[in-house]
């Protein structure tokens, strides 16, 4: 999960990072009401989870709570990078002496950490990579050993931050790290990290990813999740912990293992391209165990959708067999019914594998409402894209 830079400061202040969080408003009128509590110049800034808001307009100096208004009414609505903005943040403008750039990542490719660091900072790292690469250092971090004061300092000397900012901006390099591990992050990136005129250093920007695999120990980011931004569908999924992801077309689409579903979903768009153009609507992987209970929240979200014109739920008997999950849709009918939210849409049922005659007779003795069985993968993408553009 991304985070905006608001969030990532208050993650930064939680660690002693120095930063200023500043107010976070979603009007102009609210911008104006922050600006004159801060009192001097302001800056407004755009907060959506991309880079390069500054370039794009979305980072404003305001003299004034007039300005500041003016600015947020300009900042406000402005598409950067396809990220429309809704909520600004203000902040006391920063007397900046100069501008560097710090991070701590996720190395795969050398299974460790990585620290790129430079003091040419506030441009995008990227260009400078092309432009000035050995502007740039790269230190691997030894998880086991962390960063410590001494290796802080041999990152600041590499990156080569001038010699007066070198104790200022140690501390913060240690807290950084502090940040990166303690929040199970994938990313800590502060572009830029400045020495202020004062001669403090602060992380004036920040960029942070969290592991979405730790947030089983980290139930105070869930504050972080942008629930607005996400499709109502996928946030219903997500909630019944369903492996769901909406798609464009008519064609709901269950079945088991990620791979079998993969494939469902180019089948079915193959399958379609017969009947109109029709599409996959989701992807939805049930899993090896699917009980009565997933198949019905599975069901219940798929028919919701109001695009979805057909169901093909295609299952291929492993570890569970299929007469399970033949009697899996049987309870998972009743207890949608039960819920008030009979299947009012035309299902297709593949079953093969493991029990899969045995299945198969479960679901024609069931002769459930709008329910067909198609034995093969091919034929089955087909009958329920039929089904989908009648
Ligand atoms: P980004 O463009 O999305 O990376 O947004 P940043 O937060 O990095 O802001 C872009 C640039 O705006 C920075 O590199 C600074 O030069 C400038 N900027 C941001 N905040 C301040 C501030 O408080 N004071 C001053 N003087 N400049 C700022
Ligand atoms: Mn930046």
């Amino acid at each position: 999960m991304d985070l905006m830079e608001f969030q990532a400061k208050t993650v930064f202040a939680k660690h002693g990072v120095r930063t200023t969080v500043g107010a976070v408003v979603t009007t102009p009128e609210e911008a104006r009401a922050a600006a004159e509590k801060i009192g001097g110049r302001v800056v407004v800034k755009a907060q959506v989870k991309t880079g390069g808001r500054g370039k794009a307009g979305g980072v404003k100096l305001a003299s004034s709570p007039d300005e500041a208004e003016e600015k947020a009414r300009e900042i406000l609505g402005l598409d950067i990078k396809g990220h429309v903005v809704k909520i600004l943040n203000i902040v006391p403008a920063a007397a900046i002496a100069e501008e560097y750039y710090f991070s701590f990542l996720v190395d795969r490719a050398n299974r460790n950490y990585l620290c790129i660091a430079s003091a040419a900072g506030g441009m995008e790292i990227e260009e400078i990579a092309h432009t000035d690469p050995d502007a740039i250092a790269q230190i691997s971090i030894d998880p086991a050993k962390g960063v410590d004061d001494a290796l802080a300092r041999e990152i600041a000397v590499a990156a080569k931050y001038p010699a007066d900012v070198i104790d200022a901006v140690v501390p913060e390099i240690v807290k950084l790290y502090d940040v990166f591990i303690a929040e199970d992050a994938s990313l800590v990136e502060v572009n830029p990290l400045v020495k202020l005129e004062d001669g403090n250093v602060e992380a004036l920007d920040g960029k942070v990813t969290l592991d979405e695999n730790a947030d089983f120990r980290h139930p105070e980011h869930a504050e972080f999740e942008d629930v607005s931004a996400a499709d109502p569908l996928e946030a219903a999924a997500k909630a019944k912990g369903l492996n769901y992801v909406k798609l464009d077309g008519s064609v709901g689409i269950i079945g088991n293992g990620a791979g079998l579903v993969m494939s469902t979903l180019d089948v079915v768009a193959y399958a379609g391209a017969e009947f109109g153009g029709q599409k996959p609507a989701n992807f939805l992987d049930i899993g090896g165990g699917a009980s009565a209970e997933v198949m019905a929240n599975g069901l219940e979200i798929i028919i919701s959708d109001p695009q979805v014109q057909s169901v093909f739920v295609n299952v291929f008997g492993g570890i569970t067999a299929c007469d399970a999950v033949a009697n899996g849709i049987v309870q998972a009918f009743e207890l949608l019914a039960s819920r008030g939210e009979a299947v009012n849409k035309p299902l297709v049922v593949r079953l093969d594998g493991n029990n899969a005659e045995e299945g198969r007779r479960i679901l024609d003795e069931a002769g459930l409402a709008g329910l067909e069985r198609v034995d093969t993968m091919d034929g089955a993408a087909k009958r329920a894209a039929e089904l989908a553009a009648k």
